[in-house]
């Protein structure tokens, strides 16, 4: 995914400040080689020990990792200005002001940045936080800061001095962008280099306590995070950047412990042999031994459908860590995880209307089995609900959800275990998207509330005394209006199973999520009959569901839909 492509180009000191105070080399790993501003006068003596110190602990990564030193490393001793400089020149160097633009857009359509957030100038300010070292592969040379105590820069040394060795074993730049175009699976081979670099690093760490990595799960990752309120830059982050510079560490190192087992750092090889194909693998170990990869998920060819004005910005996979992340800015974190978790693959698109600079989203998403995809639709219509703040015309139906807002057209879609999720087009665009990935026709709204069929489902704008319901309802619904008129009406329809509504309540769940804001002030449910169950939604009295097709009716005060 994009910001996570940009994210290599970040300098990690801040990170890594949080995580152990010091600094990685990704940004330079990542970078083409530049020329390095000359090294200021160092004290004679602090490089002679520097070069004492870095030499001995190459040595020791060497044993640890099992990972012979095929040619000398290049270490160079720093001043802090020296080494930020560098990392900003590489930054800009490898800046493609178009990239970067898409980068920040696609993931403000997914509302994982703010829109219109400062990308550049928020990396620069993490630059300025404290920097302590980094291995460029490209110079194949380690650099670390002359500023940091002796004792402290060993621990940096460990760190980078593993990204160096795996360098001369394994060609970690090339054996990184292999994985291009897929942002997914680069992450994924990200958080192996990073994750073992980490875990080296404790390996070198508890030298000499009788413990090892392999005691890894008896410690507690959160006790590695330390303080992260010391960098103040991070903790302003927009929490996305925050969980995607911590990722590739702490994820990446859990993994490696888990994979590295039972034979420990002798396995390391195999890894890069079988690199992780998708940060899925990262998260879930047992899916990387047991060769679990993503479906394969094709979009259609939209450029061919938005029609001329419309530049793409991105097209790329999120993965299980990105549909988390994104899943987690609306939802809590234990339901985002477990419904990413679901996840079996993705592909997304970004476009962008040239004039209006209005966004267009188009995602699909393979899920793992049909229960899973009746709670993605569930929990992310709510999501789509609390992304979006103005929404007008909301139209609901078992697997499609749709509403308007001032940029454009909201759509959520699932059929058997796929979604499909598209914001920012008209209905038309939508329908052709549909039709072009061979879905059979989306249930069309209402058009005019007189001729509504008895099958639909929908919210009436409230206050109106009118409701798209058969005869009985919609007088009901009048009478309710006639004597609160403040009342709004939100019918359903027989195409709402009551085995589903029985078995997971997702659908009915989402609506009750998403309608908080109204309070049930009465109900007209259909006489009981074979079929009706009862669902109790939170503190709201009991609704009759049954498989008439009057079905129940919410009748709801100051419904905010
Ligand atoms: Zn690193």
């Amino acid at each position: 995914m994009a910001p996570l492509k940009n994210r290599r180009a970040l300098p990690l000191s801040a990170i890594l400040l949080a995580l152990f105070s010091l600094v990685c080399g990704t940004a330079a790993r990542a970078q083409q080689a530049s020329p390095v501003p000359p090294p200021a006068a160092v004290d004679p003596k602090s490089t002679a020990e520097f070069t004492a110190a870095a030499d001995e602990v190459l040595g020791q990564m060497s044993e640890i990792t099992g990972l012979k030193l095929v040619s000398p490393v290049k270490k160079t001793l720093r001043s802090r200005e020296e080494i930020r400089a560098y990392v900003i020149h590489q930054m800009n160097e490898e800046k493609d002001p178009g990239e970067r633009y898409a980068a920040a857009r696609s993931a403000e359509a997914f509302g994982l940045l703010p829109k219109g957030f400062d990308f550049d100038n928020f990396m620069i300010e993490l630059l300025t936080e404290q920097i302590a070292g980094l291995y460029d592969p490209k110079a194949h040379e380690f650099y670390i800061a002359d500023w940091i105590p002796l004792s402290d820069q060993r621990m940096v040394m460990a760190h980078e001095l593993t990204h160096a060795l795996e360098d001369q074993h394994f060609k970690i730049e090339d054996w990184v962008k292999a994985a291009r175009p897929n942002d997914d699976a680069e992450l994924a081979r990200e958080s192996v280099l990073e994750g073992s670099a980490m875990a080296a690093m404790v390996d070198f760490l508890l030298q000499g306590s009788g413990r090892s990595l392999k005691d890894l799960p008896d410690i507690d990752p959160a006790m590695l995070v330390g303080d992260m309120s010391s960098t103040p830059t991070l903790q302003k982050a927009p929490p996305f950047l925050k969980d995607a510079l911590i990722f590739p560490y702490l994820s990446g190192m859990t993994f490696t412990a888990e994979v590295l087992k039972p034979a420990g750092w002798p396995s390391l090889p195999a890894i890069f042999n079988k690199p992780p194909a998708s940060t899925q693998q990262i998260l879930h170990p047992a899916l990387y031994r047991s060769g679990k990869v993503p479906a394969p998920v094709k979009l259609p060819a939209v450029d061919k459908l938005v029609g001329p004005g419309w530049t793409k910005l991105e097209e790329n996979l999120m993965g299980e860590f990105g549909w988390k992340e994104i899943l987690k800015q609306y939802l809590d974190e234990s339901r985002a995880k477990a419904l990413a978790a679901a996840w079996d693959g993705d592909r997304y698109v970004v476009f962008e209307q040239k004039q209006s600079k209005q966004l267009l989203l188009v995602a699909r998403l393979d899920l793992a089995g049909v229960e899973q995809t009746l709670h993605f639709f569930g929990q992310y219509s709510e999501a789509l609900e609390k992304k979006h703040a103005q929404r007008t015309n909301l139209f609901r139906r078992a697997d499609f959800f749709s509403f308007e807002t001032p940029d454009g057209g909201v759509f959520l879609r699932c059929v058997a275990t796929e979604c499909i999720t598209v914001e920012g087009a008209s209905r038309a665009l939508f329908d052709s998207i549909n039709k072009s990935i061979g879905w059979p026709a989306a249930p069309e709204p209402p058009i005019d509330p007189a001729k509504v069929p008895d099958k639909t489902a929908s919210i009436v704008p409230g206050n109106r005394g009118v409701s798209t319901a058969p005869n009985g309802a919609r007088a009901v619904a009048a009478a309710i209006s006639k004597n609160d008129p403040a009342a709004r009406f939100l019918s359903a329809s027989s195409s709402f199973s009551p085995t589903i509504l029985d078995a997971s309540q997702t659908r009915w769940t989402a609506l009750e999520d998403s309608d908080r804001a109204g309070t049930l002030v009465g109900k007209h449910a259909c006489p009981p009959q074979a079929g009706c169950a009862t669902y109790c939604p939170g503190a709201l009295p009991p609704v009759n569901f049954c498989r008439s097709r009057e079905e129940a009716w919410f009748v709801h005060r100051n419904f905010a839909g």
